[in-house]
């Protein structure tokens, strides 16, 4: 078996002990002669794993009391729809800051369900920063204040909480679980698993319990919160696999040291790349250091027709999925919980190896 070290931003890498748990536990789960993937959601066996699985991710993140733990389909993105269609009215306003693509798509999905104000944009620097926060334009009504705490593609993630008094709904999924949070900040959290949760197909929901209520009338029952929250998230059946793979994660994470121990260790992987790009002519990283990202890192390559070149050589030292976004260029590292150590630290060699009979 030979593994490689996997950069990509999502379906992204898992750890391998839980991969070979998951292979050993396929053909006969927990005893029951079947695998996961065969087992009804209602039994007893599945049961016993969601609510670990809750309990254990309560643990790690820890999530206060009042807040639900739902787990949907649809991905961060549909979220960003039921977002505005469970807290907002047709009439309301929503404040939404763009940091990047990604919110840029949430806001485009407020806009269709109520009236949406963009009360910051950092397009005006493709953005490569956040706008501090004594600029941004938030109305006086808001029914929420959408962010997108850490930006996939431009590597651009908030190290502050905005202050003020309306929900915030924040898009998590590249950032989730990569350190301790302040749950009780945020109204509701949203994330795709398939950064640092698990595989995709299943999307976590936190929501505050006085926020589960829909502001309008007639929405889809799979489209309310409040109905995952009521059935335990089994309203309809659940991704029971991607699911079995959070617990596993969870449970990893737990045995690793925790978030505080994730921290660390993301902290200093992400300092050890940005400082290597940051000494050298030869590539850069665009972003204010202020909000440079800990899980993805963009970096250019000062010729650019070099880039071809670098992606082949990298591939054949075992270093895969560094292409950067098309709409940023060059490369993009994404280093999520499950990248080792050792994998930034070949990259960091790798680059300057590159450098040195390029340069
Ligand atoms: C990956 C990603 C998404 C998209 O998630 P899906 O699960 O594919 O819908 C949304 N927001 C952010 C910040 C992401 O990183």
């Amino acid at each position: 078996m030979s593994r490689v070290h996997n950069f990509s931003a999502g379906p992204a890498a898992l750890p391998l002990d839980v991969l070979e748990i998951i292979r050993n536990d396929i053909p006969d789960w927990q005893g029951t002669g079947m695998s996961v993937m065969e087992i009804s959601h209602r039994s007893k066996e599945f049961i016993e794993l969601a609510a670990r699985c809750e309990a254990n991710l309560r643990e790690l993140l820890s999530i206060p009391d009042g807040y639900s733990v739902l787990w949907t389909q649809g991905g961060a993105t549909l979220q960003m729809a039921m977002a505005p269609l469970n807290l907002a009215g047709p009439e309301d306003t929503v404040d939404y800051i763009v940091t990047g693509s990604w919110g840029k798509k949430a806001a485009a999905e407020a806009a269709k369900q109520c009236k949406l104000n963009i009360a910051s944009d950092g397009s005006d620097k493709k953005f490569t920063y956040i706008p501090a926060e004594s600029a941004w334009n938030r109305s006086d009504d808001a029914a929420f204040l959408h962010i997108t705490s850490n930006e996939t593609i431009a590597g651009v993630e908030f190290h502050f909480t905005p202050g003020g008094d309306v929900p915030i709904v924040a898009d998590m999924s590249s950032t989730i679980l990569s350190r301790p949070i302040d749950v009780s900040d945020y109204g509701v959290i949203y994330a795709g698993a398939q950064k640092n949760i698990g595989p995709a197909g299943i999307t976590l929901v936190i929501v505050r319990n006085d926020l589960l209520e829909p502001a309008r009338e007639n929405l889809p029952h799979l489209m309310m919160w409040k109905s995952y929250a009521e059935s335990d998230s089994m309203t309809n059946t659940p991704p029971t696999f991607a699911w079995y793979v959070a617990d596993l994660i969870f449970q990893h994470l737990i045995s690793n040291g925790g978030l505080e121990a994730m921290a660390d260790r993301n902290q200093r992987k992400s300092s050890k790349l940005y400082s290597a790009i940051d000494a050298s002519a030869f590539y850069s990283n665009p972003v204010q250091a202020d909000c440079r990202s800990w899980m993805n890192i963009p970096f250019i390559l000062a010729d650019a027709s070099l880039d071809a070149k670098f992606l082949q050589e990298s591939l054949a030292a075992g270093l895969t999925n560094l292409k950067g976004h098309r709409s940023v260029g060059g490369m993009r590292a994404s280093i999520y919980n499950a990248v080792p150590e050792a994998a930034v630290d070949a990259l960091i060699e790798f680059m300057a190896e590159f450098e040195r009979t390029n340069g």
